[in-house]
């Protein structure tokens, strides 16, 4: 298992050398002469801000020296995909069956737009899990997403707020079930 420079994607074996706990050293590429990887050291709101601005070295830090080396968490991420494409399949069904609301594809279109946003955060929330955060903040997310579609569904089909937990429930019900059959 090798390691990659953040600034130029050069291979490196190791990103940093520790002398004691809490006392490290971060190597330098031998390509770029820079630090290979500096967010060894960042605190994790400055890792998650560069990926959302896109930052080619936040992506590289997170996919090669991190999600690369944890296979356990890889599967949590394939289980992250795998649930949210099961509950989008299952969200578009219930609000079909339960809201009775005519097909309107422009709708559909906002509503998929709202999923897509909160499970790209999701992603990027669990990546951040493998600088251990507990397992309760997942569900927690869980609960926030689930709240936050209910509250979209309603503004979107000014239906009842019962009928919008009941689509929102049976949709995160199905995706759970799904995902804890593969888990
Ligand atoms: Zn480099």
């Amino acid at each position: 298992m090798e390691y990659r420079c953040v600034q130029c994607g050069f291979r490196i074996k190791t990103l940093f050398v520790q002398y004691s706990p809490g006392n490290i050293r971060l190597m330098k590429c031998v390509n770029c002469k820079a630090v290979a990887d500096e967010y060894i050291e960042c605190e994790l709101m400055i890792v998650l801000i560069d990926l959302i601005l896109h930052k080619p070295k936040a992506y590289r830090h997170v996919l090669f020296n991190v999600l690369n080396h944890e296979r356990t968490h890889f599967q949590m991420l394939m289980d992250v995909f795998l649930g949210n494409y099961m509950f989008l399949c299952s969200f578009l069904f219930a609000i079909r069956s339960l809201l009775k609301t005519s097909a309107q594809f422009s709708r559909f279109r906002d509503l998929l737009l709202a999923i897509l946003i909160s499970s790209y955060f999701k992603i990027l929330l669990t990546a951040m899990m493998v600088w251990e955060f507990p397992p309760a903040v997942i569900y927690i997310i869980d609960l926030f997403v689930l709240s936050s579609n209910t509250v979209a569904l309603k503004v979107m089909t000014k239906s009842t707020m019962n009928r919008c937990i009941g689509a929102c429930f049976i949709a995160h019900a199905i995706k759970f079930c799904i995902t804890q059959a593969f888990a």
